[in-house]
This record gives structure tokens, C-alpha cells and sequence, in this order.
């Protein structure tokens, strides 16, 4: 999970592409990087740690030009190192020449890569954005234009890609036929071409205009303006319709973005609406989110239960997120660290706990436990999504099928192991019914429904 930001046309661009990448750091905090244009010199800067940490002023002040793209990048096990950060860049012979950031995971790369290699391209890297790079770069090396090397990639790749893709003067737009991961793009009042994996980065650089990348599009902005080619995506996969990450709306998005359609916000309002539904005989005392996460999808159960909702867990927001942490014992500390309780608010108490989803079962317990030993008399713990059970292919940092807690405990073993008196999940029918447009989603983490088989 990552994020990608683009700036065409300011001479700013570094900055706006800095404070882009900052609004959506929530996508990734291991590292990130920028490259910058001014016409004739790419400049590449990426590093360990977060925007505010890496694009200092003085950092800024080197990274002159009006073009920029940049990424965060999400943690994942074993891999935390510069190389695997993006943006990529390719040197040719008159300098540093093209430029790349994706977000997303390819399914096809052990294959391509393969084939790549098999033609003597090298890589420094185990990161898709490096091999979609390389692959446009082959294409031109062998005489093709920009646009067929981007539509011969399109043809060959496999997955899921939200892709800026530079060259010194123009700037590329690129979005897997199923547009899995998010992908919005607009102009500000002054003309600069923004584009980012969310519109709330859109907003905080004041985006007027705002679109979605369409599904298989390409979008080239230069000095001739932006060209849009809108590919049949029916030419690049076998379903009809789009195959977006419904994970995007239960956790990962930011609730103030805006995509596939829909407001996260009010996705996840609807969920915990379509949740308390099931609860009208309840009567809890209080209703408790798990923050930041599951705020609006408890503030939309709590208001159909015309229960006002109790802000009863309060979350540090300065120690990043806990999800994944190389070994179990760091991240149950990180959790212990992240969570504290109001004094003297549970005893005695019926709680409803909120919470989007439960991957490992790791942070539920610590947080059930804590509740606990504030006096809680009862929890019911609701959770706004179907139970996980098969890893995200897509760029999704799920662990692997066997340390998902659902494949290894029944629902009632989960529930005592929990610690709570009730458990529920969101069903998979009230999923689709808290959409628009329910046949556009890819749920496989939880139906093992995969719109692309891994090769
Ligand atoms: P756990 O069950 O301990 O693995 O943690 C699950 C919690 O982590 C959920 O309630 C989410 O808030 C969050 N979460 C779920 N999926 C992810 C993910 N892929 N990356 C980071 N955090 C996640």
C-alpha cells in the first residue's frame, strides 16, 4: 500500500508535490521520494522515514523544476530498504531521463521480470514500480513511441498499478484496467496538473476541478496541454465492470477522500448504519470506536440507534501505524502505547466496541483488554467488514492466509479469545448494499473472489 502524487506546471512543484505527499501519508510511512524536473535535469531524492522528515526546506530548495512525482511507501516486511522506495529513475545517455512512482502490486512479476531479464535488464530492486519502468524503457530503447510503450505495458502487465510515470518535460498518468487502487487527477485555479492516489491531497494543493483517472487511461500532460486517451479497458480484462479495492473504503482511504464514486466517509457511515440494524435490542451504554479508523463507521451505527457515540478510547497519534511491525512482541507493545482510556468512563459500563476489521486479532485483544481492566461489565464488539481470510494480491499488506486469526479460529473460539461477550462482523450482502455500485468492487480478502489470478 503506497501513495502516489504527480505536479505539472508550477514552479513549485517539489513543494506542492511535498505537502500532496504529506496529506496522504496515512498510505505509507516507511519511506518516500520525489523526483523533480526542470526541463533538463531529473533530481531524485528518497529516504527512510516521513515527508516532514525527508523534504526539509534546504531538501526542498535543491529539488528545482515545475514537474515532480512522488510516493510514500507503506512498510512491508523484509523489504525496508532506499532501493525498494520510489520513485525509480533511469539514466540515458544525455542524464537522468525518465522517472516512475506506482501504487499497487503487479500479479505477473515474477514472469516479467523473468522475461525482462532474459533480455539483459537488470534491476536494483524487487519493487513493480522499478519493473514497469524498465519495461517502457525497453520499448523505447527498441524504437517505440511513449504512448505504445505505455499500451504495450498495459497489454503485458498483470495487477493492480496507480502509476506517475516522468519524462524531463511531460508528465504520465497511468491506471490498471480494473482501477483497483485510487487514482484522481484535476487543475488547480492557476493551471498546475495534480494528480494523487487521493483527493484529499488534491484538496489541501486546491484543486478546483477533480476527475478519476478513467480504467485503463492513460493522461499525458506537456506543453501542449493534457491529452486523455480513454482505452477500452474491455481490451485489457476479462470482467465488465471495474474491480475496486473495497479495503480502500473500510480502512485504508482517508474518510475526507472521495472515490470510486463514492465519499469514504459515508461508506462507512452506511456500514455502521446497516450494523446497528441488527442491534436494535441492544441498549448499550455506550458506543466506542477504535480511532482513527473506525470513527464514521461507529458514528453511523450510533446516530441509527439515536445513541450518541462516546469517544471512550483515545489514540496517540504521533506513533505511526502498528500494523505492521517485524516481530509480534514490538507490535504488541506498539498497540499497548497507541491506545489509553478515559479514567473512570467504563465502569460498570455495556459497550458497544467498533472496530473495521480484524487481520491478525492482535490489536483487538490489547484494546478488549484495556477496556477490560477499566471495568467494563460488558463489550460487544461489532466489526465493520466480513471476516478476512485470504491475502490481498494487490497491494494490500495482508499477512499470509495462515496468519489471518479467521483461518485459524472459528468465530465463538475468536470471541472468547477476544475476551468479548458478543461478536459480529459486517456481512458480505450489507458490504454491497453500503455501495453504489456493489459489482465494481473486488472483495477477495474476504470471498477469495479474485478478479486476477496470481501467475
Ligand atoms: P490486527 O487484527 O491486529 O492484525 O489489526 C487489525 C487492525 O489493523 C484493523 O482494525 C485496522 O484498523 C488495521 N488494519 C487492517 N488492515 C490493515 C492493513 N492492511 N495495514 C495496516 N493496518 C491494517
Amino acid at each position: 500500500m503506497c501513495g502516489i502524487i504527480g505536479v505539472y506546471g508550477s514552479p513549485e512543484a517539489a513543494r506542492l508535490a511535498a505537502l500532496g505527499m504529506f496529506a496522504e501519508q496515512h498510505r505509507g510511512q516507511e519511506s518516500c521520494g520525489m523526483a523533480v524536473s526542470d526541463g533538463h535535469v531529473i533530481r531524485l531524492r528518497k529516504k527512510m522515514g516521513l515527508v516532514k522528515e525527508v523534504f526539509t526546506e534546504e531538501a526542498l530548495a535543491e529539488l528545482k523544476g515545475s514537474l515532480a512525482i512522488g510516493h510514500v511507501r507503506y512498510p512491508t516486511k523484509g523489504s525496508a530498504t532506499a532501493f525498494n522506495s520510489q520513485p525509480h529513475l533511469l539514466e540515458t545517455l544525455s542524464g537522468p531521463g525518465f522517472a516512475l512512482a506506482s501504487n499497487g502490486d503487479l500479479v505477473n512479476y515474477q514472469e516479467m521480470r523473468a522475461r525482462l531479464e532474459a533480455e539483459s535488464v537488470y534491476f536494483n530492486s524487487d519493487n513493480d514500480g522499478e519493473l514497469l519502468l524498465r519495461f517502457l524503457a525497453l520499448q523505447m530503447q527498441n524504437g517505440a513511441g511513449i504512448i505504445d510503450a505505455i499500451q504495450a505495458l498495459m497489454r503485458e502487465i498483470k495487477g493492480a498499478y496507480s502509476c506517475v510515470f516522468a519524462t524531463r518535460t511531460e508528465l504520465y498518468m497511468l491506471r490498471d484496467p480494473y482501477s483497483i487502487r485510487p487514482m484522481v487527477w484535476g487543475r488547480t485555479e492557476d493551471g498546475t496538473v495534480v494528480v494523487a492516489s487521493e483527493s484529499c491531497a488534491l484538496d489541501t494543493l486546491n484543486v478546483c476541478e477533480r476527475k478519476e483517472v478513467p480504467p485503463a487511461g492513460i493522461i499525458r500532460v506537456n506543453e501542449s496541454g493534457i491529452t486523455i486517451i480513454e482505452n477500452d479497458p474491455k481490451f485489457y480484462r476479462s470482467h465488465d465492470t471495474d474491480k475496486h479495492c473495497i479495503f480502500e473504503h473500510i480502512y485504508f482511504s482517508r474518510p475526507d477522500s472521495h472515490h470510486f464514486g463514492e465519499n469514504v466517509f459515508a461508506v462507512r457511515e452506511k456500514i455502521g448504519a446497516l450494523m446497528a440494524d441488527n442491534d436494535k435490542d441492544l441498549r448499550p451504554d455506550y458506543i466506542v470506536p477504535v480511532p482513527d479508523s473506525s470513527n464514521f463507521i461507529a458514528s453511523g451505527y450510533a446516530s441509527r440507534l439515536g445513541i450518541p457515540l462516546s469517544l471512550g478510547l483515545i489514540r496517540n497519534h504521533y506513533i505511526g501505524r502498528t500494523f505492521i511491525k517485524p516481530e509480534q512482541t514490538i507490535r504488541d507493545e506498539s498497540v499497548r502505547q497507541k491506545f489509553n482510556v478515559l479514567p473512570n468512563f467504563f465502569t460498570g459500563k455495556k459497550i458497544v466496541l467498533i472496530d473495521d476489521s480484524i487481520v491478525r486479532g492482535t490489536t483487538i485483544r490489547k484494546i478488549v483488554k484495556l477496556i477490560k481492566a477499566a471495568g467494563a461489565a460488558e463489550i460487544h464488539l461489532r466489526i465493520g467488514s466480513p471476516q478476512v481470510l485470504n491475502p490481498c494480491y494487490y497491494g494490500i499488506d495482508t499477512p499470509s492466509r495462515e496468519e489471518l486469526v479467521a483461518n485459524i479460529y472459528d468465530l465463538e473460539q475468536i470471541r472468547q479469545r477476544t475476551g468479548v461477550d458478543s461478536l459480529v462482523h459486517l456481512s458480505m450482502e450489507q458490504l454491497r448494499q453500503a455501495v453504489d455500485s456493489p459489482d465494481d468492487y473486488c472483495y477477495a480478502c474476504f470471498n477469495g473472489d479474485y478478479p486476477l489470478s496470481r501467475g
